[in-house]
């Protein structure tokens, strides 16, 4: 080998990366579980009562039943008569996200959440030392059991995508590695629906042409895909040969969430309250992924002649449910004073002055 060739070899192999995926099993569930022992061995549900409410996690003896995270709660109830169903009480979850959290400090900064149950950890450094990723992998599941009382479920592999699906593979309480030599092997007959971002209609489309697996998916080029699913093809085509250089990117603090809606006509106020509920609800989900808590609640109109009018509450205790958030942000809605004839043509509902869930200095778990 010439030195040439030695620094064009350097120049394009990237350096291999460790990376792990960890996902508590059944979280909410299973804190519940684990803080009220009654309920252990038996189905829980967590998820508010009433029509329009959804499940948040169904413990696993809840789930032989069928019952799954964001099905309807009335169908769960269905499914599982017997369920106990408990109201999440996500101030609970957000501290014991965090007591996770400062387990994988001990092993890596790079550590990027990806909702309050779930992480990718870039551990190519690892601050304890550990020879491997299966070994901090190890580490991490047996503190989490130890100290938390909680079980984890951790992949580990050289890039994310294959970490998320590893940390699948043994669920619950499992921990599987892909070696970089055993990429091709793992990756070959695995069905097309595990990749992650190919949903049921994704996967029904490939089915029509024929292809099931990966390696069949590998078949089609990458003109073929680009065709089939514009800039998400040229992703697959990487996927599918095992290659994701996204990088573990730490947590930024969020400053707001929000979700707003120009509507198809100029709308009233008094007709306003059907939009305000459904853009609760989306701020709402968005937020259940931040480990800290939102104080404020914001409401954002903007008139047909395009005004823009906000109005904000900070209630004395947070919002800690959908319903808490819908309710301050429709008595935002009666702090508009203008003409009944006044129309609108856009609405948004927000969360902002996101606070830590605990005080500094008293940690909950130690
Ligand atoms: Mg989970």
């Amino acid at each position: 080998m010439t030195t040439d060739d030695f620094e064009s070899t350097i120049a394009v192999t990237p350096m291999l990366r460790k990376i792990v995926h960890i996902d508590m099993d059944a979280f909410y569930a299973s804190v519940e579980q684990r803080d009220d022992p009654s309920l252990r061995g038996r189905p829980v549900v967590v998820a508010w009562r009433g029509k329009r409410s959804v499940v948040c996690a169904a413990s696993y003896e809840a789930r032989r039943f069928g019952v799954r995270s964001a099905m309807a709660a009335v169908h769960a109830e269905r499914l599982c008569p017997d369920a106990i169903f408990i109201p999440p009480d996500f101030s609970r979850y957000k501290a014991v996200s965090q007591a996770v959290r400062e387990i994988f400090r001990r092993y890596t900064d790079l550590i990027e959440p990806l909702s309050l149950d779930e992480a990718y950890l870039d551990v190519t450094q690892n601050k304890a030392g550990l020879s491997t990723a299966t070994q901090v992998a190890k580490a991490i599941r047996q503190q989490v059991r130890d100290e938390l009382h909680l079980t984890a479920s951790a992949g580990v592999a050289p890039n994310k995508f294959l970490a998320k699906i590893a940390s699948d593979w043994r669920k619950p309480d499992g921990l599987f590695v892909i070696q970089p030599q055993d990429i091709e092997s793992f990756l070959l007959p695995l069905s097309v629906g595990k990749i992650p971002g190919v949903g049921k209609v994704m996967e029904n489309r490939l089915q029509q042409i024929g292809i099931e697996t990966v390696g069949e998916l590998r078949n089609l080029g990458q003109p073929n895909l680009q065709q089939l699913f514009g800039r998400y093809g040229m992703r697959l085509y990487e996927l599918a040969r095992g290659i994701d250089h996204s990088r573990v990117v730490p947590d930024r603090p969020t400053k707001s969430i929000s979700a707003e809606d120009t509507f198809e006509v100029d709308i009233p106020l008094q007709a306003m309250e059907e939009v305000i509920r459904r853009l609760a609800e989306k701020v709402w989900k968005a937020s259940r992924r931040e480990e800290r808590i939102a104080r404020t609640v914001v409401l954002k109109l903007k008139t047909a002649e395009f005004n823009i009018l906000t109005r904000s509450h900070t209630p004395a205790i947070p919002p800690s449910s959908v319903e808490d958030l819908t309710s301050i942000a429709l008595s935002l809605r009666d702090r508009i004073d203008l003409s009944p004839d006044q129309r609108f043509r856009l609405a948004g509902v927000g969360l902002s002055n996101f606070q830590g869930t605990e005080p500094p200095g008293s940690p909950l778990f130690d």
